[in-house]
């Protein structure tokens, strides 16, 4: 059987993500990566987990490894509208305006399956997060790129895009506007009040949702705690996707949608036809360990080792990249990434090979666009290497581009 001759439009779309397949040589011994953004394990509270996995599926079994509802677990949903209230003074959230998915990627891919047509447009960042973009992408609908700026998104052009659109007739067709407005996966970048509040004013102009993601608001490392779209804006203008796996552990697989009843009624109809529920244990898991520990007290510890690594990460750039013209680097407030660019003429995805050969692995800016345009950035995660083999990791980056800036007249 051919293969091409039956599959789909999506199925022939796809595409194995650039990601995984650079993160297959960061295994090699002697190799540091700064490719992945996963979590730190030291940071995973796996007592704490083990004891109440262990409760819960002995004393509560018929439910913990029963089916659930789509909607997901109610207990864990108190304890949710607890924490927005202390996280974000998020209030007036019921039940109605809950859904639990399958990490916060389900929450993408789910919102892409209810809103997004062929011919729909959606504006995302540019760079965007690669997995938004791969959930959005299924639906095959236009993208529209706004470039981000060190304050978060250029909404003078989104403004203007929007005009241009409106005026020819297809402001309809725009179904939102998706945002990481904190500590941005890959760009480092958080979005400042007044800009939150400018694109807020456009989207109400055009009467646009927004698409709020935000896995890293709480892992702060600096400033202040800014007011989410949401808290600003209201679930008539926002919807807010929100995850566990970046204040718990990634393997329990929690994401939340948060937004209007109607939109999350229909999310969740989408979450039954593509998985019935979500696991029940995990999110009981969740639900005890909330109520029995300060979420806010335990990540403490975590987000301190974060700074520590991106104060190290900051250090070795500073001191191995300020000579080269034209490269700069975001210093993040929070998260887990920095986004260095190269001086104009550097392809980060051309340079890899270089790097494979040093051992040294970042993810190149490449791989953040819509369109696969080559690019002179790339994302460095500081989250899991420790901090020696972060000081070697930068310098070995710096031979890195100085032999490829070399062989390309470009330093
Ligand atoms: N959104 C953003 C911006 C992310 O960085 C990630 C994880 N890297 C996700 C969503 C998905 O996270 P998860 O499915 O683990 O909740």
């Amino acid at each position: 059987m051919n293969l091409e001759g039956i599959l789909s439009d999506v199925g022939r779309n796809l595409r194995s993500s650039l990601i995984r397949e650079l993160l297959k040589y960061a295994s090699v011994p002697g190799s540091i990566s700064f490719g992945g953004g996963v979590p730190d394990p030291n940071t995973f509270p796996r007592h704490e987990l083990a004891e109440i996995a262990k409760e819960v599926i002995e004393k509560e079994y018929a439910y913990t490894l029963q089916y659930n509802t789509t909607e997901g677990d109610d207990q864990l949903a108190t304890q949710i509208v607890k924490l927005l209230e202390r996280t974000y003074g998020i209030t007036g959230v019921g039940r109605e305006n809950l859904l639990f998915t399958t990490g916060s990627q389900q929450a993408l891919d789910l919102i892409a399956r209810v809103l997004l047509d062929k011919d729909s447009i959606c504006f995302v960042e540019f760079p965007v997060y690669l997995g938004a973009a791969s959930a959005f992408r299924m639906t095959f609908t236009r993208f529209e790129s706004v470039p981000l700026e060190e304050d978060g998104m250029d909404v003078n052009y989104l403004e203007k895009k929007l005009e241009e659109l409106d005026k020819n007739g297809l402001i309809k067709k725009v179904k939102f506007i998706y945002t990481v407005p904190n500590f941005h996966n890959p760009a480092g970048v958080t979005m400042s009040l007044e800009k939150r509040k400018r694109l807020i004013e456009i989207a109400e102009k055009y009467d646009i949702l927004i698409l709020e993601d935000d896995p890293y608001g709480m892992l702060r490392f600096e400033g202040e705690h800014l007011p989410s779209l949401y808290k600003l804006a209201g679930p008539d203008r926002v919807v807010l996707l929100n995850t566990f796996s970046k204040i718990l552990t990634p393997g329990l697989r929690i994401g939340i949608i948060i937004g209007r009843a109607d939109i999350v009624r229909k999310a969740t109809m989408a979450k039954q036809a593509a998985d019935l529920c979500s696991p029940s244990l995990n999110q009981r898991i969740a639900a005890r360990y909330l109520e029995r520990y300060d979420l806010f007290e335990q990540l403490k510890p975590g987000i301190e080792l974060y700074r520590k690594k991106k104060d190290v990460m900051i250090k070795a750039l500073e001191e191995n990249f300020a000579d080269i013209k034209g490269a700069k680097w975001v210093n993040p407030q929070g998260g887990l990434f920095i986004w260095l660019t190269l001086p104009e003429g550097f392809d980060t995805m051309e340079m890899f090979e270089i790097a494979k050969e040093k051992k040294i692995y970042y993810i190149p800016g490449e791989a953040f666009t819509i369109d696969d345009g080559k690019s002179s950035s790339m994302r460095l995660s500081f989250c899991l290497p420790p901090e020696e083999k972060i000081v070697e990791g930068v310098k070995r980056l710096r031979e890195v581009v100085e032999e490829y800036g070399k062989k390309k007249g470009l330093i």
